[in-house]
């Protein structure tokens, strides 16, 4: 029921609002968009406007702020990128001929997954709206279907994940994808696994829809009828249940955002996630793939030194490619074969990027087409990128790259435009002459009524013998005769006296306002015609979506690969040989960013020699600084960069297919969550043993230096041990520790391979050689990173007289400091180091003397005291071996 106490407009108002609760109401009136209530308090605080009010009637007055329509794109994309949904109220009649209150409806609601306004879209990144369903037993995952739509390329993504993992897999998919917005049914509770973790990840708009919209039922019938198919067989979805739940309720909330036909959505593509590498969110941001760690921009990342494409769409596909290195032999030949051609070429390729320069955004003018947004300009965009196309067409002939050229719809756009329009249709002046016979003869109307005038100027100036006698115009008069005060004698009688000025008198005559009205006439006639003749031009390419959306693709396929090409040859990358068998087998490997940002040094390349027979484990020792982490970083990156269709940063490369990348490096507090830096780094590492398998690839730095020594030494070499069984991980894995005592697992476990990364002292001075070598090193030169560092030098000092204490402490230690990659330690003194340490400040036969006396002998069984006895035997002994086993395993162990 109409609340009768509202003024008749406010009650329109509350009629629309109630359809849309959970948005900002933008409410056009007049020149603006007004909002009231409490969506006006909100856009206040948030977009910094004033908030006043408006008399609301017998209910007094409401709180109201306002944008203006024109600049109402800012704003909305203010509100949205703060995650509010905002609802576009337009008046959807004229105001001059609605009999009342002017009509109005909801013409669009722009979300966060929703945006279509170039000005609110990162161009080079893909702008997704996901969707979630999921199938559970008893509070277990069973599967999870995902949807991912970009409404603004017209891209429409599929797939199913099952297995106990399937949760876990899905949101790191929404993540990886950086999906801006995700559906999920009503019921779905606030503590399921996939709503904590959106959630968590902070970044996503979660929003909920009826589980109507998810029905499998209704959602097949949805998306057989938008794509005019009669199966859903042709996408491969067709068995994928949860996959089409999730479609069809990302179909359905576009429906209704947008709504518009979206005839441009007119392709769902299943992938499945097993068919690239997983590289989840810690991977990409510990391997700096899209952002640097530091400061968080592109630069300094990898994505950063592999782009250099010069299209929006190129962008894009750019970055799908990193985040998604295939699994697919085929492909990746592929593309590497195009890389190839652009590598060898270099005329071809300057050539093919100057004309790639000069394309528009085809995937996102087509989208905004589509949706009867784009404007005279983005048309025009659209015509003058699609006209070069032909002379691309022609560079690449010789090399079989084939794509539509699209002339035909080239050829329209520029018959119907004229060159350089402007962008908004108001104004006119946007179809070519030439074009339609009708709109010229209106034009001709308007110009022979205006020249009409100038003679009648001319003419009445003779006949009157008024030499200041002028033809002018306003809003409220229309055309009229000006005649100043000293001539109004003159002035014939013909002329109806219509203004009074302090200096002169306006005049109007019969004939003056018949051809006024005809040149109202035509000027109106001509702006309603050159609409028209624009929204048809429009709809003709929408109608070619399709095409245009393909050509896109492959648009964007050429300005990937040659701008590969392009930073293969300008940074000396070679081709490499990427196999399905096992090995990982680097010449001469480089980290591609750190060698850009090197100033005053030069990279040194290192050998890699990872397989799963006798090479599965690097275990990598060195002191601080000494380009450990660097190392291990450029392996994952040639495998990253090899699998995307990429050259790599090497001499030579042979790399076997990986299925996973997991790597656990450099410290992340959780304080958000809670968690201490040791408590993150475990979880990740349970969750790295718990998915990488025999074909994926580990990077582990520093594992267990988060802790107390003795604790962390077990846990690493426990990890190891895990990693090394084949029948647990087998995952080929760099490991990189200042625990020392690890190396001696080289002697135990077959598979396992010490490596150092080279060091020197020169006097004081440490010298970095960041050479790899075969063998171990028991030296981390913390003191002396720390003096580089510029720690106040009684500290260094008093930091060295400390080490030097405790290195004669240790039995059989010579005094000197050994140097780097001459001697493998293994086992022995160096192990004992960590455990002596330690045991300078709480002497192990202390705290056993201290639980001897408290022990109640009493209450002792003969066979507890026995076992009692044996433990601190063990315990004394292990302190010699310097690694600790707890006792209650060893005695479990001895009495079997
Ligand atoms: P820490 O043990 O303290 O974490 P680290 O051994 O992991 O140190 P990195 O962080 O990999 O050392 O490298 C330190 C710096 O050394 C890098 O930032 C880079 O500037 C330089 N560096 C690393 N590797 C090389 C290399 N191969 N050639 C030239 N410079 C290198």
């Amino acid at each position: 029921m109409p609340d009768t106490s509202l003024t008749p407009m406010l009650q329109q108002y509350e009629y629309i609002k109630a359809e849309h609760q959970d948005k900002l109401l933008l409410f056009r009136l007049g020149d603006f968009y007004e909002l009231f209530g409490q969506d006006a308090e909100i856009a206040a605080r948030e977009l910094e406007i004033t908030l006043t009010s408006r008399d609301a009637g017998k209910a007094g007055r409401i709180p109201m702020c306002g944008v203006p329509y024109h600049a109402a794109d800012t704003y909305i994309g203010r509100l949205v990128s703060r995650g509010y949904k905002v609802a576009i109220c337009e008046q959807v009649e004229d105001p001059r001929l609605a009999k009342g209150l002017v009509r109005r409806e909801v013409i669009r609601v722009v979300t966060p997954g929703t945006v279509l306004e170039p000005s609110l879209l990162d161009e080079k990144s893909n702008n997704y709206l996901a969707a979630v369903s999921c199938e559970q037993r008893s509070g277990k995952a069973l599967a999870a279907g995902l949807a991912f739509c970009d409404p603004s390329t017209g891209e429409f993504l599929v797939t199913e994940i099952r297995g106990d993992r399937a949760y876990e897999q899905a949101v790191s998919e929404i993540l990886k994808k950086g999906a801006r917005e995700c559906l999920v049914p009503v019921d779905m509770e606030a503590d399921h696994p996939i709503v904590r973790a959106i959630m968590a990840a902070g970044q996503i708009t979660l929003t909920y829809r009826d589980t109507g919209s998810f029905e499998v039922s209704r959602a097949r019938k949805e998306l057989l009828s938008h794509f005019k198919v009669v199966s859903l067989n042709v996408f491969g979805c067709e068995e994928m249940p949860l996959a089409l739940s999730a479609a069809g309720a990302c179909l359905n909330y576009l429906f209704e955002t947008q709504k518009s036909r979206l005839s441009y959505i007119n392709r769902l593509q299943t992938y499945s996630i097993q068919k690239s590498m997983i590289l989840d969110q810690d991977t990409g941001r510990n391997l700096e793939l899209y952002s640097a760690l530091r400061g968080g921009s592109k630069k300094g990342s990898l994505l950063g030194v592999l782009d250099r494409t010069v299209t929006a769409m190129g962008g894009r596909l750019m970055r799908r490619w990193l985040q998604e290195p295939s699994l697919d032999l085929d492909e990746i030949k592929r593309r590497q074969d195009l890389v190839q051609i652009f590598f060898d070429d270099q005329a071809l390729r300057n050539n093919v990027r100057e004309i790639l320069k000069g394309i528009y955004d085809l995937e996102r003018l087509t989208a905004r087409a589509s949706a009867g947004l784009a404007n005279p300009r983005e048309l025009w965009f659209l015509g003058a990128s699609l006209g070069r196309l032909p002379e691309l067409a022609r560079l690449l002939a010789d090399v079989s790259i084939r794509f539509d050229c699209l002339e035909d719809v080239a050829d329209k756009i520029r018959q119907c435009l004229v060159d350089d329009p402007p962008a908004s249709l108001n104004e006119g002046g946007i179809i070519r002459p030439g074009f339609n016979e009708r709109l010229d003869q209106f034009r001709d109307a308007r110009t022979q009524g205006k020249s009409w005038i100038a003679r009648l100027e001319a003419s009445e100036k003779e006949r009157t013998g008024i030499k200041s006698l002028k033809v002018g115009y306003n809003q409220v008069f229309g055309y009229y005769i000006e005649v100043t005060k000293p001539n109004l004698h003159l002035v014939p009688e013909n002329y109806i006296r219509k203004q009074t000025l302090s200096s002169a008198e306006r005049f109007i005559t019969p004939e003056l306002k018949e051809i006024e009205v005809s040149i109202t006439n035509a000027e109106e006639q001509e702006l309603k015609l050159e609409s028209e003749l624009f929204s048809t031009l429009r709809d003709e390419v929408a109608s070619q979506a399709p095409r245009l959306q393909e050509t896109a693709g492959i648009v964007a396929e050429i300005d990937v690969v040659s701008s590969l090409a392009e930073v293969a040859r300008v940074n000396d990358y070679t081709r490499p040989d990427v196999t399905d068998g096992d090995e990982i087998v680097i010449c001469g490997a480089r980290h591609p960013v750190v060698e850009h940002f090197l100033k005053d040094s030069v990279y040194v390349p290192n050998d890699v020699m990872l397989d799963t027979a006798e090479n599965q484990i690097a275990i990598i020792t060195g002191p601080n600084m000494a380009g450990k982490s660097t190392y291990m970083r450029s392996v994952a990156l040639a495998v990253i960069m090899a699998q995307m269709g990429s050259f790599v940063a090497a001499r030579k490369a042979r790399i076997g297919l990986v299925d996973r990348i997991m790597t656990r490096i450099g410290a992340t507090d959780d304080v958000a969550l809670g968690l201490s830096t040791f408590m993150v780094e475990m979880l990740e590492l349970s969750r790295i043993l718990a998915n990488a398998g025999r074909r994926s690839l580990i990077l582990l730095d520093e594992i267990g230096r988060g802790t107390g020594t003795l604790d962390g030494l077990s846990i690493a070499t426990a990890t190891i041990e895990y990693i090394h069984d084949k029948r647990r991980v087998g995952a080929k894995t760099l490991f990189a520790t200042h625990f020392h005592q690890l190396t001696r697992l080289e002697k135990t476990l077959p598979r396992v391979k010490n490596y150092c990364m080279t060091a020197k002292q020169e006097g004081q001075d440490i010298v970095f050689l960041h050479k790899i070598e075969r063998g171990g090193t028991s030296e981390s030169y913390g003191i002396d990173v720390a003096r580089l560092a510029g720690l106040p030098s009684q500290v260094i000092e008093r930091a060295r007289e400390i080490l030097q204490e405790l290195k004669d402490s240790l039995p059989g230690e010579p005094g000197g400091i050994q140097k780097s990659g001459r001697r493998g330690i293994v086992g022995g003194n160096a192990a004992n180091l960590a455990t002596n340490q330690l045991a300078l400040f709480v002497p192990v036969e202390d705290t056993i003397l201290r639980e001897l006396e408290e022990l109640d002998i009493e209450r002792l069984t003969p066979l507890d005291a026995l076992m009692k006895l044996k433990e601190f035997q063990d315990r004394l002994r292990e302190r010699e071996l310097g690694v600790r086993v707890t006792p209650r395993q060893k005695l479990g162990e001895g009495a079997k």
